[in-house]
């Protein structure tokens, strides 16, 4: 007979843990299984290794391009990538324990196993069954590859948090968040590191100012950017090597090749044929604004959903009001998917959240848009041989001058989002911001300083 909870969270990523645990401080009886590490894809091969390493090449950086102005005699003998790896995978050891404690506090049961649907409230587990009222699929997504010859000899991200030496040459291929944040850390830490988009820019849908500072950026000071570059095929050679072939005829030949072109929702092997959910073409699933799925009773949440954006605290805040709405009473609680703040770890850094200028003009006509924008260097490099530009934009609309947009490349950007996020979300506008005195001397000030 299946064991009965309240609820079942499948899937011990981000929004999971966040829901299952929040189930559970309101009281359910909850059950989560997970077949790999806890944190999923965030915590063991994405957000948090990636901003380990981040970390790493700001520390290159420090050293290679800005200590000498600022008067340190620094000779730097060698960078052992195996260092950086051991600290970075001792940092989520650790956090792995924080989220043992946690689930134990809580009094959610774990069970480690690959989860299956049974029927719409039944889920078996390592041969055991476990029913539910209620089950949240968090099963969150995985790299996918292209479909061309030799592809299988190239790795992905999962791939590139598993390198336990630096790759010497390596081509990055992809536009996205992981193509360019993968890329710039590379190069920092020093490996020849070519970076191959197939149309004319990287992050090409974000506002077109920053995917041209960030193009700027790597021309002085970062991986090679080959556009309009297509892969054709890949081939191994004798000595291990790897030679990449486009399909405008130019090859390179590189140590290691690392596909980040994009994301597949793992929705393919839990059995979900067994229950009245319902997926889209692309395997996504369906869910309405209360992260209900087509089969009552099971929920979705995170990188899966269709239509749904892939971050974090997306997956972590939906999860948490879900749990709220199922057992705590708030019948009315969804998740609010518009203006989500969001950061590119680039070098250096973007920020950015609501419309982008052309989405802005073709929302409200360009005569209802008013863009102010500052360019300057930022003070950490003006000081040395390595200056770095910083670029920052509001986009206003209507009368009021209603903050629609706001975008920034540029050293600190990373951390001066947040705050501005809160503006926007209360609906500010540009006088709001003017009205706050600026904190000089700082990256942030210019947003409340802008003419
Ligand atoms: P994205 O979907 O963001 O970007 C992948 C891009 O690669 C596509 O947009 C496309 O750009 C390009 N591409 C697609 N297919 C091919 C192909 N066959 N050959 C060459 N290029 C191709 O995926 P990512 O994997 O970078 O990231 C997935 C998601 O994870 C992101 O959307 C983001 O939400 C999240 N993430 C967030 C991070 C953060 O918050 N800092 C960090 C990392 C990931 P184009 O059409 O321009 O060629």
């Amino acid at each position: 007979m299946a064991q009965h909870f309240d609820y079942i969270c499948l899937g011990a990523g981000s929004g999971g843990i966040a829901s299952a645990n929040r189930a559970a401080m309101r009281g359910a009886k909850v059950l989560l299984i997970e077949a790999k590490a806890l944190g999923g894809t965030c915590v063991n091969v994405g957000c948090v290794p990636k901003k380990v390493m981040w970390y790493g090449a700001q520390v290159a950086e420090a050293m290679h391009l800005y200590a000498k102005d600022y008067g340190f005699d620094v000779a730097v003998n060698k960078f052992d990538w195996s260092k950086l790896v051991e600290s970075r995978e001792a940092y989520i050891k650790r956090i792995h324990g924080s989220y043992d404690r946690g689930l134990e506090n809580n009094g959610v049961t774990l069970v480690r196993g690959y989860g299956r649907f049974v029927n719409n409230n039944t889920i078996e587990v390592n041969g055991e069954h476990y029913s539910a009222d209620h089950i949240l699929i968090a099963t969150g997504g995985a790299p996918t590859i292209p479909n061309i010859p030799g592809a299988q000899y190239g790795i992905d991200s999962d791939g590139f948090f598993a390198l336990n030496e630096q790759p010497k040459r390596v081509a990055v291929v992809g536009a996205g968040y992981i193509a360019v944040e993968v890329a710039g850390v590379l190069h920092a830490l020093g490996s020849e590191t070519h970076l191959f988009v197939r149309k004319h820019a990287p992050l090409r849908n974000f506002d077109p100012m920053l995917s041209e500072a960030l193009m700027e950026s790597m021309a002085s000071n970062g991986p090679s950017l080959h556009t309009h570059s297509v892969p054709q095929s890949v081939v191994k050679n004798a000595d291990n090597s790897l030679t990449l072939t486009l399909e405008n005829g130019e090859q390179y030949e590189v140590d290691t090749l690392i596909w980040a072109i994009g994301r597949k929702p793992s929705t393919d092997k839990i059995d979900l044929e067994h229950t009245d959910v319902t997926l889209n073409d692309k395997g996504y699933v369906v869910v309405d604004a209360q992260q209900n799925t087509t089969a009552k009773g099971i929920y979705c949440v995170g990188d899966i959903i269709e239509g749904g954006v892939e971050l974090t605290p997306v997956a972590v805040k939906a999860g948490r009001l879900l749990s709220e709405r199922l057992f705590n009473g708030m019948t009315e609680a969804k998740m609010d998917y518009s203006l989500i703040p969001t950061v590119v770890f680039s070098h250096p850094a973007i920020g950015t959240m609501g419309l982008t200028e052309p989405e802005a003009i073709a929302q409200f006509g360009e005569a209802n848009v008013k863009v102010y924008t500052s360019s300057f260097t930022s003070m950490y490099t003006a000081v040395t041989a390595h200056r770095q530009a910083c670029k920052m934009k509001l986009i206003c609309a209507g009368d009021n001058e209603k903050v629609v947009g706001i975008h920034g490349i540029g050293y600190g950007m990373d951390e001066i989002l947040q705050g501005f996020g809160v503006a926007m979300k209360m609906g500010a506008t540009k006088a709001d911001f003017d009205a706050v005195v600026a904190i000089h001397p700082t990256g942030a000030e210019e947003f409340v300083t802008m003419r």
